[in-house]
Protein backbone atom coordinates (compact mmCIF):
# COMPACT_ATOMS: atom_id res chain seq x y z
CA UNK A 1 0.00 0.00 0.00
CA UNK A 2 0.98 3.64 -0.75
CA UNK A 3 4.06 2.78 -2.96
CA UNK A 4 2.87 5.55 -5.10
CA UNK A 5 2.39 8.01 -2.25
CA UNK A 6 5.12 10.46 -1.11
CA UNK A 7 4.28 10.45 2.84
CA UNK A 8 1.95 9.46 4.81
CA UNK A 9 1.45 10.18 8.36
CA UNK A 10 -0.59 8.35 10.66
CA UNK A 11 -1.80 8.82 14.31
CA UNK A 12 1.65 11.01 14.79
CA UNK A 13 2.50 11.80 18.24
CA UNK A 14 5.46 13.34 19.80
CA UNK A 15 6.05 14.24 23.84
CA UNK A 16 9.19 15.44 24.89
CA UNK A 17 11.15 14.07 27.83
CA UNK A 18 9.33 17.07 30.12
CA UNK A 19 6.27 15.57 29.41
CA UNK A 20 5.48 18.31 27.30
CA UNK A 21 3.61 17.13 24.27
CA UNK A 22 4.05 19.08 20.98
CA UNK A 23 2.13 17.21 18.93
CA UNK A 24 -1.48 15.20 19.90
CA UNK A 25 -2.46 13.39 17.09
CA UNK A 26 -1.67 14.38 13.40
CA UNK A 27 -2.40 12.78 10.01
CA UNK A 28 -2.25 13.44 6.65
CA UNK A 29 -0.88 12.25 3.37
CA UNK A 30 1.46 14.28 0.56
CA UNK A 31 0.85 13.11 -3.32
CA UNK A 32 2.73 13.18 -5.93
CA UNK A 33 2.54 17.10 -7.42
CA UNK A 34 1.47 18.50 -4.24
CA UNK A 35 3.18 21.27 -2.43
CA UNK A 36 1.88 20.67 1.10
CA UNK A 37 1.79 23.62 3.15
CA UNK A 38 2.16 22.85 7.08
CA UNK A 39 0.24 25.53 8.15
CA UNK A 40 0.09 27.07 12.30
CA UNK A 41 0.83 29.81 14.76
CA UNK A 42 4.39 29.63 16.75
CA UNK A 43 4.03 26.56 18.93
CA UNK A 44 1.94 24.31 16.96
CA UNK A 45 4.22 21.47 16.39
CA UNK A 46 5.31 22.24 12.75
CA UNK A 47 8.82 21.51 13.67
CA UNK A 48 8.43 19.06 15.61
CA UNK A 49 6.66 17.18 13.19
CA UNK A 50 8.87 18.12 10.42
CA UNK A 51 11.69 16.77 12.38
CA UNK A 52 10.48 13.52 12.94
CA UNK A 53 10.47 13.02 9.39
CA UNK A 54 13.69 14.08 8.12
CA UNK A 55 14.55 11.34 11.21
CA UNK A 56 16.02 14.22 13.64
CA UNK A 57 13.59 12.96 16.20
CA UNK A 58 11.68 9.54 16.95
CA UNK A 59 7.73 9.83 17.12
CA UNK A 60 5.97 8.52 20.61
CA UNK A 61 3.56 6.88 18.52
CA UNK A 62 2.52 6.97 15.18
CA UNK A 63 3.25 5.71 11.40
CA UNK A 64 4.67 7.17 8.64
CA UNK A 65 5.39 5.62 5.09
CA UNK A 66 7.77 7.39 2.69
CA UNK A 67 6.82 5.54 -0.42
CA UNK A 68 4.65 2.99 1.62
CA UNK A 69 8.49 1.99 3.38
CA UNK A 70 8.13 2.15 7.12
CA UNK A 71 9.72 5.47 8.12
CA UNK A 72 12.41 4.02 10.54
CA UNK A 73 15.92 4.66 12.22
CA UNK A 74 18.32 4.08 9.74
CA UNK A 75 15.62 3.32 6.84
CA UNK A 76 16.80 3.52 3.23
CA UNK A 77 13.69 5.57 2.58
CA UNK A 78 14.99 8.60 4.81
CA UNK A 79 17.95 9.26 1.23
CA UNK A 80 14.80 10.13 -0.49
CA UNK A 81 13.94 13.00 1.88
CA UNK A 82 15.64 16.62 1.05
CA UNK A 83 15.50 18.53 4.25
CA UNK A 84 16.15 22.28 4.94
CA UNK A 85 15.83 22.63 8.61
CA UNK A 86 16.68 26.05 9.66
CA UNK A 87 19.12 28.23 6.91
CA UNK A 88 22.30 25.96 7.17
CA UNK A 89 25.96 28.30 7.33
CA UNK A 90 27.61 28.71 3.72
CA UNK A 91 31.62 29.13 3.45
CA UNK A 92 31.42 32.96 2.13
CA UNK A 93 34.53 32.48 0.57
CA UNK A 94 33.42 30.17 -1.71
CA UNK A 95 30.56 30.41 -4.31
CA UNK A 96 27.31 28.80 -4.47
CA UNK A 97 28.38 26.24 -6.18
CA UNK A 98 31.42 25.34 -4.41
CA UNK A 99 29.44 24.90 -1.31
CA UNK A 100 27.31 22.74 -2.29
CA UNK A 101 29.88 20.67 -3.68
CA UNK A 102 31.88 20.65 -0.59
CA UNK A 103 28.13 19.55 1.31
CA UNK A 104 27.85 16.64 -1.41
CA UNK A 105 31.31 15.10 -1.05
CA UNK A 106 30.97 15.35 2.56
CA UNK A 107 27.37 13.03 2.40
CA UNK A 108 29.55 10.11 0.47
CA UNK A 109 27.48 9.93 -2.22
CA UNK A 110 28.58 9.23 -5.77
CA UNK A 111 28.97 12.75 -7.67
CA UNK A 112 26.88 11.84 -10.91
CA UNK A 113 23.93 11.15 -7.96
CA UNK A 114 24.07 15.00 -7.21
CA UNK A 115 22.42 16.52 -9.98
CA UNK A 116 24.12 19.77 -9.95
CA UNK A 117 22.86 21.44 -12.72
CA UNK A 118 19.02 20.44 -12.15
CA UNK A 119 18.99 21.61 -8.44
CA UNK A 120 20.26 24.84 -9.39
CA UNK A 121 18.43 25.38 -12.67
CA UNK A 122 15.32 24.62 -10.83
CA UNK A 123 16.09 26.65 -7.32
CA UNK A 124 16.45 29.44 -9.92
CA UNK A 125 20.22 30.90 -9.05
CA UNK A 126 21.63 31.55 -12.48
CA UNK A 127 24.40 32.82 -13.15
CA UNK A 128 24.82 34.04 -9.40
CA UNK A 129 26.08 30.13 -8.62
CA UNK A 130 29.47 31.04 -9.90
CA UNK A 131 29.79 34.16 -6.96
CA UNK A 132 31.01 33.85 -3.51
CA UNK A 133 28.02 33.37 -0.86
CA UNK A 134 29.46 36.74 0.87
CA UNK A 135 27.74 38.35 -1.92
CA UNK A 136 24.66 37.02 -1.50
CA UNK A 137 21.12 38.37 -0.30
CA UNK A 138 19.31 36.83 1.84
CA UNK A 139 16.74 35.48 -0.73
CA UNK A 140 19.93 34.26 -2.60
CA UNK A 141 21.28 31.88 0.22
CA UNK A 142 17.71 31.08 1.20
CA UNK A 143 17.57 29.77 -2.38
CA UNK A 144 21.21 28.24 -2.52
CA UNK A 145 19.84 26.34 0.61
CA UNK A 146 17.27 24.75 -1.01
CA UNK A 147 18.92 23.83 -3.73
CA UNK A 148 21.11 21.73 -1.05
CA UNK A 149 17.68 20.39 0.22
CA UNK A 150 17.28 19.68 -3.58
CA UNK A 151 20.43 17.45 -4.51
CA UNK A 152 19.89 14.22 -5.06
CA UNK A 153 16.69 15.27 -6.46
CA UNK A 154 14.77 13.45 -3.85
CA UNK A 155 11.18 12.71 -4.41
CA UNK A 156 10.17 14.25 -0.88
CA UNK A 157 11.53 17.80 -0.22
CA UNK A 158 10.59 18.66 3.32
CA UNK A 159 11.47 22.62 4.30
CA UNK A 160 11.24 24.39 7.56
CA UNK A 161 9.84 27.88 6.75
CA UNK A 162 11.70 28.05 4.03
CA UNK A 163 9.94 31.64 3.28
CA UNK A 164 10.95 33.03 6.64
CA UNK A 165 12.06 36.86 5.98
CA UNK A 166 11.72 36.87 1.91
CA UNK A 167 10.33 39.93 1.04
CA UNK A 168 7.04 39.20 -1.95
CA UNK A 169 8.87 38.93 -4.87
CA UNK A 170 11.18 36.74 -2.96
CA UNK A 171 8.08 34.62 -1.86
CA UNK A 172 6.66 34.77 -5.43
CA UNK A 173 10.11 33.50 -7.04
CA UNK A 174 9.82 30.63 -4.08
CA UNK A 175 6.06 29.57 -5.55
CA UNK A 176 7.98 29.12 -9.06
CA UNK A 177 10.96 27.05 -7.10
CA UNK A 178 8.28 24.97 -5.30
CA UNK A 179 6.43 24.36 -8.17
CA UNK A 180 8.58 23.43 -10.70
CA UNK A 181 10.46 21.30 -8.57
CA UNK A 182 7.36 18.83 -7.81
CA UNK A 183 6.98 17.62 -11.02
CA UNK A 184 7.95 14.01 -11.65
CA UNK A 185 6.07 12.27 -9.17
CA UNK A 186 7.90 14.45 -7.02
CA UNK A 187 5.93 16.73 -4.37
CA UNK A 188 6.97 19.31 -1.69
CA UNK A 189 5.80 19.49 2.26
CA UNK A 190 6.58 23.44 3.73
CA UNK A 191 5.93 24.48 7.20
CA UNK A 192 4.54 27.91 8.02
CA UNK A 193 2.91 30.12 10.22
CA UNK A 194 1.81 32.81 7.54
CA UNK A 195 -1.50 32.22 5.80
CA UNK A 196 -0.95 34.16 2.87
CA UNK A 197 2.86 32.58 2.26
CA UNK A 198 0.84 28.93 2.18
CA UNK A 199 -2.18 30.56 -0.18
CA UNK A 200 0.51 31.98 -2.16
CA UNK A 201 3.26 29.38 -2.41
CA UNK A 202 1.40 25.74 -1.31
CA UNK A 203 -1.54 23.81 -3.89
CA UNK A 204 -2.43 22.32 -0.40
CA UNK A 205 -2.63 22.98 3.19
CA UNK A 206 -2.41 21.01 6.61
CA UNK A 207 -3.56 23.19 9.56
CA UNK A 208 -2.03 23.01 12.97
CA UNK A 209 -2.47 24.44 15.91
CA UNK A 210 -1.34 23.01 19.96
CA UNK A 211 -0.50 19.65 18.14
CA UNK A 212 -3.69 18.90 16.14
CA UNK A 213 -5.14 19.38 12.35
CA UNK A 214 -7.67 21.47 12.84
CA UNK A 215 -8.32 21.82 8.76
CA UNK A 216 -6.72 20.04 5.82
CA UNK A 217 -7.13 20.38 1.62
CA UNK A 218 -6.57 22.11 -1.01
CA UNK A 219 -5.63 25.73 -0.12
CA UNK A 220 -8.68 27.76 -1.80
CA UNK A 221 -10.76 25.75 0.05
CA UNK A 222 -8.95 26.31 3.04
CA UNK A 223 -8.66 29.65 2.55
CA UNK A 224 -12.41 30.71 1.50
CA UNK A 225 -14.04 28.10 3.99
CA UNK A 226 -12.51 27.05 7.21
CA UNK A 227 -13.47 29.06 9.86
CA UNK A 228 -11.07 27.07 11.65
CA UNK A 229 -8.26 28.46 10.43
CA UNK A 230 -9.12 31.94 11.92
CA UNK A 231 -6.76 31.46 14.69
CA UNK A 232 -3.56 33.72 15.05
CA UNK A 233 -1.81 32.78 11.95
CA UNK A 234 -0.24 36.47 11.87
CA UNK A 235 3.48 37.69 12.21
CA UNK A 236 4.79 37.31 16.06
P1 LIG B 1 7.83 27.48 15.70
O1 LIG B 1 7.29 28.15 14.49
O2 LIG B 1 7.97 28.41 16.87
O3 LIG B 1 9.02 26.63 15.48
P2 LIG B 1 6.33 25.10 15.74
O4 LIG B 1 4.91 25.00 15.31
O5 LIG B 1 7.33 24.66 14.77
O6 LIG B 1 6.64 26.56 16.19
P3 LIG B 1 7.57 23.33 17.60
O7 LIG B 1 8.90 23.94 17.41
O8 LIG B 1 7.31 22.00 17.03
O9 LIG B 1 6.43 24.31 17.09
O10 LIG B 1 7.29 23.32 19.15
C1 LIG B 1 6.05 22.89 19.68
C2 LIG B 1 6.14 22.99 21.18
O11 LIG B 1 7.06 22.01 21.69
C3 LIG B 1 6.63 24.33 21.68
O12 LIG B 1 5.80 24.74 22.75
C4 LIG B 1 8.05 24.05 22.16
O13 LIG B 1 8.37 24.86 23.27
C5 LIG B 1 7.99 22.60 22.56
N1 LIG B 1 9.30 21.94 22.38
C6 LIG B 1 10.08 21.95 21.28
N2 LIG B 1 11.20 21.24 21.46
C7 LIG B 1 11.14 20.76 22.73
C8 LIG B 1 12.01 19.94 23.53
N3 LIG B 1 13.17 19.47 23.05
N4 LIG B 1 11.60 19.66 24.80
C9 LIG B 1 10.43 20.13 25.28
N5 LIG B 1 9.56 20.89 24.57
C10 LIG B 1 9.91 21.21 23.32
Amino acid sequence: AYADVPLVVKGLRKEYADGFVAVKRVDFEVRPGQVVGLLGPNGAGKTTTLRVLMGLTQPTAGEIYVFGHPLVPGSPVLSRIGALVEGPGFLPHLSGLENLRSYWRATGRPVEDAHFEEALEIAGLGDSVHRKTRKYSHGMKQRLAIAQAMLGLPQLLVLDEPTDGLDPPQIAEMRRVLKRYATDGRAVLVSSHLLAEVEQTCTHAVVVNKGEIVASGPVDEIVGESPSVQFDVTDP
